[in-house]
């Protein structure tokens, strides 16, 4: 591309709901337009990244042995009625009529459209198993689009689907594409963790998933890791135990204390002198499953938080939430006193399982300004289940003894074992190899392609700009001539076609602009080769500069060499 004649501008301000580095420089180098919240169009530098990572997704998925198709962006509504995913997927799912009063959506996911597909086509175990995908746009309503590209409202996924006999069959697909997207993050060059996740309340026993998370410090998940890497899981889905815990293990009677205006935690554990783990939290929520509702009361240790995604899977909900200041009132409860008793009778009672139910405790009286002391869950709790439904946090320890940290990851990849939910739901059945019908056994495998081209710009930046992986850069070479003559301006010209003529992706910036302003360009757009030919220098000492965007390094070359030492610096670009 020569940019006198291209389509390129970049921007000086940074844009002010650009919260992070990549969303900031995908404005600023000119690679993206903002369209409407959470909605962009891809620029010709922007797009030519996009269209280097989804090929280099389609090369693996092929490699894979997987098949590509491109699946209707507009899926009809009656295909999600037969999953009763037309109600739940709520308002992430953008939802219209055609003209003859027909449901459409623009699909968020394509489970149901992929598995109509299969109905229609495979009949028997003779075509299986197959995977079928497709890189395609995508349309979420996400409450809080952000972060540019990053969780956008429109994006490009690329999703996978694979149908298989049995269990065991859908444990090689799962593993075949679980190695599929670590050669996918490996080739773009990304730093990345495997961690267990979340399945929600779709998981039937024993279903694995996985997230692929690229790490940096901008990412939206809270991970887990052992410090020995042998354990990873989202914060959502992890499982630990508190690795100190100091308690008040002495037998009391119970008490009635006055605790005026001491309605937190940290107030009373103050006011008594005692850590906060010698009390016990109280929460009440109201968890909504379809038309039902209901309330819960959760207590966890006084230091503990809840883990909200546990509670929803554990009670197989739609989704819960805290109760506010009205609707306790309403339950008649006091907010800042809530403890286990005066409660109403339609409150189950949960208890987080790191809870000594032999040990003393705090907690709320039930009644404006009041606390018990002494409390012995075992002796003075009926009704109970005891559920791990804590958070877990840096410094606890795994089931198996390693201390864990937190660190933070964008996910950019999950993966799931559906099992044959779809496939019942769909009525899509086939002939098994005895000759009786078998419903198979699903996978789905998502990868979002937008969103790593976000990712690898928060993991390859610095102050002057973004840094491309070599894998995914626009450009290999930016070639910017700083010329008066016309002679030197057209030598610019032979190079850059030479340069094309041997391989190499070239940008030439011909433009009328003084050094500064193009290599500030450069550094911003990130291309991994710079290769200045300067009037002057090339006058005097007949040479070129090339400067590699990462190190800075620069070294001097004769023009007829350059060729071969850009050759040689390529290679060992990242
Ligand atoms: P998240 O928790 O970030 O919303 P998700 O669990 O909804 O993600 P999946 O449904 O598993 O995501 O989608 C597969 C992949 O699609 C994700 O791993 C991610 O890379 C990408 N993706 C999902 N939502 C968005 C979005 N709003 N913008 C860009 N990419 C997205
Ligand atoms: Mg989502």
């Amino acid at each position: 591309m020569k940019l006198s004649t291209g389509f390129w501008q970049t921007y000086k301000e940074t844009p002010s709901d650009a919260e992070i580095p990549s969303h900031q420089l995908m404005i600023r180098a000119g690679l993206i337009h903002k369209s409407a919240a959470g909605i962009y169009n891809y620029l010709p530098i922007g797009y030519r990244v996009i269209r280097k990572v989804e090929q280099i997704v389609r090369e693996e998925m092929d490699r894979a042995g997987c098949f590509e198709i491109l699946m209707s962006v507009v899926t009809p509504g009656e295909l999600w009625q037969e999953t009763k995913r037309w109600e739940k997927m709520g308002g992430e799912m953008l939802k219209f009529k055609d003209k003859a009063d027909r449901d459409l959506c623009i699909s968020p996911t394509n489970e149901e459209a992929v598995t109509d597909i299969f109905r229609k086509t495979v009949k028997s175990y003779k075509n299986m198993p197959v995977t079928l995908y497709q890189i395609n746009t995508k349309f979420r309503d996400e409450i809080r689009p952000r972060f540019g590209l990053m969780r956008g409202r429109e994006f490009t996924m690329k999703d996978a689907y694979s149908f298989d006999l049995d269990k065991e069959g859908m444990d090689k697909s799962y593993q075949n594409l679980y190695q599929a997207y670590c050669a996918i993050l490996e080739r773009i060059g990304l730093n990345y963790s495997i961690v267990e996740a979340d399945a929600g309340n779709m998981a039937s026993a024993g279903a694995q998933t996985h997230e692929f998370q690229v790490l940096a410090g901008t990412g939206e998940d809270t991970l887990i890791v052992s410090e020995d890497g042998s354990y990873g899981a989202n914060i959502e889905k992890a499982q630990t135990k508190r690795a100190e815990l100091n308690l008040d293990k002495e037998v009391k009677e119970l008490k009635k204390i006055e605790t005026k205006n001491k309605s937190s935690i940290e107030d009373v554990c103050t006011f008594l002198n005692v850590p906060q783990s010698y009390a016990l939290k109280s929460l009440v929520y109201e968890w909504i499953k379809g038309e039902e509702s209901h309330f819960v009361l959760v207590l966890l240790l006084g230091d503990d938080q809840l883990n909200e995604v546990k509670l929803k899977n554990f009670l197989g909900a739609d989704h819960v939430q805290a109760c506010g200041e009205k609707a306790l009132r309403d339950l008649g409860l006091v907010k800042g006193y809530i403890g286990p008793f005066h409660l109403p009778s339609n409150l189950t009672v949960f208890m987080d399982a790191q809870i000594d139910e032999d040990a003393s405790f705090i907690v709320g009286a039930g009644e404006k300004d009041f606390h018990f002391q002494g409390f012995n869950p075992k002796r003075d709790l009926k009704d109970y289940k005891k559920v791990d439904l804590r958070l877990s946090k840096a410094g606890d320890l795994t089931l198996d003894g390693k201390i864990v940290k937190e660190s933070r990851g964008i996910e950019v990849g999950h993966i799931f074992q559906l099992g044959d939910l779809y496939t019942k739901a769909m009525n899509a059945s086939i002939q098994g190899p005895d000759g009786k019908p078998l419903y198979p056994m699903m996978g789905c495998y998502g990868i979002g392609v937008t969103r790593i081209v976000g990712a690898a710009i928060e993991q390859h930046h610095d102050d002057k700009g973004i840094i491309w992986p070599k894998a995914i850069t626009p450009y290999q070479v930016y070639l910017a001539v700083i010329a008066k003559t016309d002679e030197v301006k057209n030598l610019g010209e032979e190079i850059y076609q030479k340069l094309i003529s041997a391989g190499f992706e070239v940008i030439l910036d011909d433009r009328n602009q003084g050094p500064g302003f193009k290599f500030k360009d450069a550094e911003l757009l990130g291309i991994p080769l710079r290769v200045v030919l300067g009037e002057r220098d090339f006058k005097s000492k007949g040479t070129l500069e090339i400067v590699e965007r990462r190190s800075g390094e620069k070294v001097e070359v004769k023009p007829e060499e350059l060729a071969a030492r850009l050759t040689e610096l390529w290679d060992k670009c990242q």
